[in-house]
Formats: structure tokens, C-alpha cells, sequence
């Protein structure tokens, strides 16, 4: 489904990616871990082309990118891959001037093309989904931290994506809210949506994640099934992660 060969992001002399190689396999969950700073979110916005990498390379399904500093990535490419990937923001990111059920619709009218009622209906089955069917109106000032990011899943799932892409997406949550938001996640997960999230929820780790990915300094130094992870960790680097957060 995704694959990444040798990429590599600079900024200007700071090179945060620095040759990431990994695989995606369709319906599966794979969670990104490791210290702040160490390029998580950076490989996560190159994966849709929030940021362009710098080298390397970009399977997503049958769309293949290769990225040369010399040769500018073409846009109606840049607008095709997002379309196959929805994204969660960690400050959930909706439109402030539109209700619940018209932030889900915004893109499947403008980039999908899909009718106002059709877009509604899908809006409203899966504010059901999220249990939020009696928020559709409201606006997200009117809603919860948990709720918004609710609504933030929910707006991604519209855009019927191959994959979603997570980043940190409690992290800006009062810890009671956290639960609510984790939950959705481990449903989709279970229901075999494909998904990439950077978290520092090592309980969803353990419990969602098929593989754990663990970056430092731009690169991977150790993944595997979380129970490899966690409970037969091979290196070093992890184990002092590990122990710092857990
Ligand atoms: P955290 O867990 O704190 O969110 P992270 O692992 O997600 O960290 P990134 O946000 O990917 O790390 O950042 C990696 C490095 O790249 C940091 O040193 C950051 O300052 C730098 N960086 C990220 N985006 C940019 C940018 N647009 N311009 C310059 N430097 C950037």
C-alpha cells in the first residue's frame, strides 16, 4: 500500500530525515514513536506532501514519486497523493465559521465533487459512527477538545482515503478527553482501516498498532510488532526512550 525508500528531508542545513525506509501494508496500523525532535511529524507530512522531501522515493498504491532536488514535484501529483490520504492534526484543525456536520462536507463537495445531500448524509452516518449524531450543528468552539478531534476523524474518513495519517492526535487534549478519541482510533483500526499515527500513547501502541516504528535523529532505528518492542526490545536507544515515558 505505502512504500518509503531512503527518504530524506532537509531544512536548509538541518537534515531531519535522513534516509527512512518503511513499508505500509494495507489495513494495517502502524505506529511512529521516538523522541521530540526526531523527524515523527516531519515523515508524516512528507507521506501526504505537507513538506516535499528532499530525496527519495514514494509509493502510495499505483502512484510512484521520486523526489531529486533538481526535478520539482508536478502539483496535480501533489493534489492526487492527498486525496488518497487523510489527515488528523493534533489541534484538530476545522474551520472555525462552520458547524460539525458542514466542516465534514467542505471537502467532499469541493474536492470530491459529491452533491450538498450527499455529502450531509455521508457527514451525518459518521458523526453517528464517532458518537456525535447530536452535534451536528454545532460549531467547534461549542465542542469538546475530544469532540472536535472526533470531528477531525470523521472529516478525514469522508474523503474515503487509503490511508489516514495521525499526528499526535491527543496531544493536545485534557487527559480525560484522551480516552474518547483513542477508542474511535482502535475501532477504525480494528475495522481494517490502513493508518499511520504518531503518538505518545504507548498504550495505544501496544493494544492498536500491527508495527511500531521507532525514529531518533532522523532515522529508524528499530520497529517490529509491539510485542517486540516493548516487551524484547533489541536496542539500546529504545530501551532509554522506553523507560523515559513509560
Ligand atoms: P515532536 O515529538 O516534538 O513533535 P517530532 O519528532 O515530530 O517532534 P519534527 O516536528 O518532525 O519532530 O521536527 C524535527 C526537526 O525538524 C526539529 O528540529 C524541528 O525544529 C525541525 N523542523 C520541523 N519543521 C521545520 C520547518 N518547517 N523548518 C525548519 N525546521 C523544521
Amino acid at each position: 500500500m505505502i512504500e518509503v525508500k531512503n527518504l530524506h528531508k532537509r531544512f536548509g542545513n538541518l537534515e531531519v530525515l535522513q534516509g527512512i525506509d518503511m513499508k505500509v501494508k494495507k489495513g494495517e496500523t502502524v505506529v511512529i514513536i521516538g523522541p521530540s525532535g526526531s523527524g515523527k511529524t516531519t515523515l508524516l507530512r512528507c507521506l501526504n506532501l505537507l513538506e516535499i522531501p528532499t530525496a527519495g522515493e514514494i509509493t502510495l498504491g499505483n502512484r510512484h514519486l521520486v523526489f531529486t532536488e533538481s526535478v520539482k514535484i508536478k502539483e496535480q501529483d501533489i493534489i492526487a497523493l492527498r486525496k488518497q490520504t487523510g489527515m488528523v492534526f493534533q489541534n484538530y484543525n476545522l474551520f472555525p465559521h462552520m458547524t460539525a456536520a458542514e466542516n465534514i462536507m467542505e471537502g467532499q463537495v469541493t474536492v470530491l465533487g459529491r452533491s450538498r445531500d450527499a455529502a450531509r448524509k455521508r457527514a451525518l452516518e459518521l458523526l453517528r459512527k464517532v458518537g456525535l449524531e447530536n452535534r451536528a450543528e454545532m460549531y467547534p468552539h461549542q465542542l469538546s477538545g475530544g469532540q472536535q478531534q472526533r470531528v477531525g476523524i470523521a472529516r478525514a474518513m469522508a474523503m474515503d482515503p487509503d490511508v489516514i495519517l495521525f499526528d499526535e492526535p491527543t496531544s493536545a487534549l485534557d487527559p480525560e478527553l484522551v480516552g474518547e478519541v483513542l477508542k474511535v482510533m482502535k475501532e477504525l483500526a480494528a475495522e481494517g482501516m490502513t493508518m499511520v499515527v504518531v503518538t505518545h500513547e504507548m498504550n495505544f501502541a501496544r493494544e492498536a498498532a500491527d508495527k511500531v516504528i521507532f525514529i531518533d535523529g532522523g532515522r529508524i532505528v528499530e520497529e517490529g510488532p509491539p510485542e517486540q518492542i516493548f516487551e524484547n526490545t533489541q536496542h539500546e536507544r529504545t530501551m532509554q526512550f522506553l523507560s523515559k515515558i513509560t
